[in-house]
C-alpha cells in the first residue's frame, strides 16, 4: 500500500510497530498458480500475478536489491485421480487464451523424482515465484525511512486517531510519539490485529495460525539405508535444494544448509508464540511427520530444527480479500483478508484501493469488505 501511494506522488506516513511475529515476517512468500487437490486455478491468477511481477521487480530496481524469484514449482500428486484431473484441466491449452501468465503444467513420472515419495508422479507448475519477504520488508522500511516517511510506533487507534467533526471533508489527526500529524486518509493494513480496531470491528476475519520450521538438512547422519538416491555427500534430494516442492507440506530451499518447511493451519490457537506449553510442539510434530512421508529415505528426526516460527494469517470466511472504505468516516480505509496469499494479492489490491481513494471508484463487490460473508 505504501509503494502504491508513493508511486502516485503522495506523501505518506508508514507506521508499524515492527513485529517479528507478523504474518508477513513469517510468510514463505510462495506464489503458486494451482492449488488444492482439485487442481483449481488460484483465484484471478492472471491479473494478480501480472501486478505482483510488475510491483516486485520495480521495487527491486528502486531499492537495488533482489528478492523476487520467479521459478517453476514442483507439485507431487497423492492419487491417480489427482493426476488425471490435473492432466485434463491443465494440459490442454485454450486457443482463446492469450495471457502470458496463464498457468501451465508439465507432468513428470515418479522415476524423475528421486528421493521423493511420489508414486503418482507430479507436475511442474508455472509461472510460480517466491518473494524473500524478510528482505522485501527490510528494504521497504529502509527506503521510506530514508525519506522520513517510516515511523516505528504502536498505535492505540481509539486514543491516538481523532475523528474530525466533518469526517468526509476534514483531515484526520493522528498523534505519533514524534508529534501529531494531519492526514487526508488513513488505510489500516493491520492483518489479524484488525480484530482490535473499533473502526472496523465488523471486519469478517476468520484467522488461522501457521507454523514454519527451518530444518538444518545437511546432517549426513540422517540418510538411512545403504543406497542413496541423493547427491553424493548430502542428504537432501537435489530437487529440494533447488526448487520449491509442494506435497502434504511445502519445502523451500533456504540456503545450502537449510530448508523451510510449512505450514500448519490451526484455527484454535490465534497467536504466534512458540513455547512448548502451547500448540508449537504439536504443530512441529505434524510438520516433521509430513516431511518424513515426503522423504522416506531420510531420517528427518535427525535434522535439527534451526528455527520454529509462527504467526496468524488474516484470512476471511470466503477466502477473498477485504478492502474498502469506512461507512461513515469516508477517509478511512482497510486492506485486509489476505489469508495465505498476501504476496500474490497485495500489489493489485493496493492499486485498486488507491484508485478508490483518488477517483472515488467503487470497490469490486467480491473484494468489498462489507459484502455479506457467511461464517
Ligand atoms: C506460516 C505462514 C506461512 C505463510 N506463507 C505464505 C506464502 O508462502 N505466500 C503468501 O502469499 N502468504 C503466506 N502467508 C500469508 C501472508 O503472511 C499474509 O497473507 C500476509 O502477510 C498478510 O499481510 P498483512 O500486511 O495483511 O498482515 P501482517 O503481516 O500481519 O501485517 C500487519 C502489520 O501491522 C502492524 N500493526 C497492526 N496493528 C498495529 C498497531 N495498532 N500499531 C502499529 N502497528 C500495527 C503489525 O505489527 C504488522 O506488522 C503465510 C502466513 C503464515 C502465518
Amino acid at each position: 500500500m505504501a509503494w502504491a501511494a508513493h508511486r502516485r506522488g503522495w506523501s505518506i506516513a508508514l507506521i508499524d510497530r515492527v513485529d517479528l511475529e507478523s504474518s508477513s515476517h513469517v510468510a514463505a512468500g510462495l506464489v503458486t498458480p494451482i492449488t488444492g487437490t482439485r487442481s483449481a486455478a488460484t483465484w484471478r491468477w492472471d491479473s494478480f500475478y501480472a501486478a505482483a511481477c510488475h510491483h516486485y521487480t520495480r521495487v527491486e530496481r528502486d531499492t537495488h536489491s533482489s528478492f523476487w524469484h520467479p521459478q517453476p514449482a514442483l507439485r507431487l500428486f497423492h492419487s491417480e485421480e489427482e493426476r488425471s484431473r490435473a492432466q485434463e484441466r491443465w494440459q490442454r491449452t485454450d486457443p482463446a487464451d492469450h495471457s502470458p501468465w496463464s498457468p501451465k503444467i508439465r507432468l513428470c513420472h515418479s522415476e524423475e523424482l528421486a528421493g521423493l515419495h511420489a508414486p503418482h508422479g507430479g507436475c511442474w507448475m508455472e509461472p510460480a515465484a517466491r518473494l524473500h519477504t524478510g528482505s522485501y520488508l527490510a528494504k521497504t522500511r529502509a527506503y521510506f525511512q530514508s525519506r522520513d516517511e517510516f515511523f516505528v510506533a504502536d498505535i492505540d487507534i481509539d486514543s491516538q486517531l481523532a475523528v474530525p467533526t466533518n469526517p468526509s471533508t476534514e483531515p484526520l489527526q493522528l498523534r505519533l510519539p514524534s508529534g501529531p500529524i494531519s492526514v487526508d486518509a488513513v488505510v489500516f493494513c493491520q492483518g489479524f490485529e484488525a480484530k482490535c480496531n473499533s473502526w472496523f470491528s465488523a471486519l469478517p476475519l476468520h484467522p488461522a495460525r501457521g507454523d514454519i520450521l527451518t530444518l538444518a538438512a545437511e546432517n549426513k547422519e540422517a540418510v538411512s539405508g545403504a543406497s542413496s538416491p541423493f547427491r553424493s555427500g548430502s542428504t537432501l534430494p537435489e530437487l529440494c535444494r533447488t526448487h520449491v516442492v509442494h506435497s502434504e507440506v511445502w519445502m523451500v530451499p533456504a540456503d545450502r544448509q537449510n530448508v523451510l518447511v510449512g505450514a500448519t493451519y490451526d484455527r484454535h490457537h490465534l497467536h504466534g508464540r512458540v513455547d512448548e506449553d502451547g500448540p508449537a510442539r504439536t504443530n512441529r510434530e505434524i510438520l516433521l511427520e509430513r516431511v518424513q512421508r515426503m522423504l522416506p529415505a531420510v531420517n528427518v528426526q535427525q535434522w535439527p530444527v534451526a528455527r520454529h516460527q509462527a504467526a496468524v494469517r488474516p484470512a476471511s470466511y470466503d477466502r477473498h480479500p477485504l478492502i474498502g472504505r469506512h461507512p461513515t468516516v469516508h477517509n478511512a480505509y482497510v486492506l485486509n483478508g489476505l489469508g495465505s496469499k498476501g504476496t500474490l494479492m497485495a500489489p493489485l489490491l493496493a492499486e485498486q484501493l488507491c484508485d478508490a481513494l483518488l477517483y472515488d471508484r467503487p470497490i469490486d463487490s467480491m473484494l468489498e469488505w462489507s459484502r455479506r460473508v457467511l461464517p
